[in-house]
């Protein structure tokens, strides 16, 4: 192998100075080792100028007993090292085993998830010639925090977490991509004509941030029309920002349209360190036969040469990809007889592009890289603390009755300091006052308790409403307190309220 692979102790690694960048790599399971071999031989003979720590995760690290995938010594050296280029890893089925990209994304702080997405017509075929499309996808927060509880016989719930940094971070990250890239539109997609409280909060900071660039074009799409319309008309986007959960699936659709998942890559990028991978899994019912095409790894590593400067390489390796799809060199996923010349496979594919290194495509678009490097953003810093008053609560009730006017009643004989019942709602929807017979109901009930003149509340009165609660043997299985902050309510109104 013409690269130096070294696995060493963080020590020494802190030791050695290099003029190279060093990265670390993990060959991972199925394909994995296949394609990264590939990857490494086309980015070294382009000239990357990388130093290389193998560390070991995955199938055979889990099966080992650690059900993160990763030994705690892998994490030392991805750290020390900063950029790690990843393979396809095999989670093994069952119980107990931590899914590693989930793992990496939160321990390092990997806010941002860019996937670009961009179609290969007429080589590969697809319903979308024109479209070039970049998904920025929020990687920590939402639903993916998984902090789940099961509070009732019939009612499980899941939180989502969003986070005025996490939404300044992401936002500004995909404002300063497009400006980078020389891209003329933003488009935020969220759900705050539902969720007020959380999409709308990632939606005020898209309009406030918006803001600061002038030159970038904005707009705002519903999720659920603007992915309709990203399915139809890709080609009227250029870079999309949205939540995690939303994020996760567009960027599949994305990728999928251009012709292929298996063609794509993506990074993870954080404040200090950054993860580089393809997006497609290990495939393991091809594993070994050297058959697998190595073009979403490869994706992978022009990301990861872009972010460490070394931008030349970066589109010197990716002109020769899109001059070896062109020629009509493909893999058997994507060998179609009517399109395609020559079938071959992993190591044959990765011989073709390293031939067509120095050279540009002719119908594909030909990149160039010359704004690449690690986009450097400013440091969150938190804002002053805002005005908080509380002014109630909602009490969560389990309780297997049937008629919301039967546990209203229980509520209001109960010793509320002066905080009547204001409203019950059931899956959010208010079921009483006024509520409606037809309404379904579980055992699992919300019950606003609320100053009538909206006045501020102490935590003792909500204390006192918990401990008469529980004298009566009514099951609060959680609270949560209503606030607004510089006066401004800040909790949803119950569905029809
Ligand atoms: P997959 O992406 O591995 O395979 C889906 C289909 O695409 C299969 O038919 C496969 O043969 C084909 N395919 C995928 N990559 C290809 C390539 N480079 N060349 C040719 N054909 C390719 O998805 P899966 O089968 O759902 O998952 C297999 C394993 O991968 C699972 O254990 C899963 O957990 C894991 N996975 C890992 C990652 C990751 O490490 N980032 C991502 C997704 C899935």
């Amino acid at each position: 192998m013409n690269y130096l692979l070294n696995i060493c102790s963080v020590k020494k690694l802190k030791k050695q100075k290099h003029t190279m960048t060093r990265i670390t790599i993990a060959k991972g399971d199925g394909i994995g080792p296949e394609i990264m071999e590939a990857t490494l031989n086309v980015i070294k003979a382009a000239g990357a100028q990388i130093e290389i720590d193998e560390i070991e995760v995955g199938e055979k690290v889990y099966l080992s007993g650690i059900t993160s995938g990763i030994k705690d010594e892998s994490w030392d050296i991805i750290r020390t090292n900063k950029v790690f280029l990843k393979a396809p890893i095999t989670t093994p089925q069952g119980g107990g085993y931590k899914s590693l990209n989930v793992t990496t994304r939160k321990f390092l702080g990997l806010y941002a998830n860019v996937r670009p997405c961009v179609s290969f017509h007429p080589f590969i075929a697809t319903k979308h010639p024109k479209m070039d499309v970049v998904i920025v996808r929020e990687n920590e927060e939402d639903l993916y925090a998984g902090i789940e509880h099961q509070q009732t016989d019939e009612v499980v719930q899941c939180l989502k977490l969003i986070s005025r940094p996490g939404c300044e971070k992401i936002v500004r990250y995909a404002f300063e991509y497009a400006k980078q890239y020389g891209r003329k539109k933003v488009t935020c997609m969220t759900k705050d004509n539902i969720m007020k409280q959380t999409d709308g909060l990632f939606r005020e900071v898209f309009t406030e941030i918006a803001k600061e660039y002038p030159e970038i074009e904005n707009e705002h799409w519903i999720i659920d029309i603007g992915s309709a319309k990203l399915a139809d008309t890709p080609e009227d986007f250029d870079v999309i920002v949205t939540l995690n959960l939303y994020g996760d699936v567009i960027s599949d659709i994305a990728a999928q349209i251009t012709g292929s998942v298996g063609l794509a890559g993506s990074s993870n990028i954080g404040e200090e360190c950054a993860m580089f991978e393809a997006i497609h899994g290990s495939a393991p019912m091809i594993a070994g036969q050297g058959i697998a095409n190595p073009t979403g790894l490869i994706e992978g590593a022009v990301l990861m040469l872009n972010h460490i400067g070394q931008s030349g390489v970066a589109q010197k390796v990716k002109n020769a990809l899109l001059k070896t799809i062109e020629q009509g060199t493909h893999t058997a996923d994507i060998y179609n007889p009517a399109i395609s010349k020559k079938k071959v496979g992993t190591k044959e594919f990765s011989e073709a592009v390293i031939a067509n290194l120095g050279t540009t495509p002719s119908t594909l678009k030909a990149v160039d890289f010359k704004n690449g490097a690690a986009l450097k953003l400013p440091k969150y810093v938190r804002k002053a603390s805002k005005n908080k008053s509380l002014l109630g609560v909602d009490a969560f009730v389990h309780w297997n009755g049937t008629d919301p006017n039967e546990i209203a009643k229980k509520l209001q004989e109960l010793n509320s300091n002066g905080l009547p019942l204001k409203m019950i709602t059931n899956r959010g929807i208010k079921v009483w006052p006024n509520g409606f017979q037809e309404t379904f109901c579980t055992d699992h009930w919300r019950c606003r308790f609320q100053h009538p003149e909206n006045k501020e509340v102490t935590k003792e009165d909500l204390i006192t409403i918990l401990k008469s609660a529980l004298e009566k043997g009514i099951d609060i299985v959680k609270t949560e307190n209503l606030y607004s902050f510089d006066g401004k309510q800040a909790y949803s109104l119950g569905q029809g309220q």
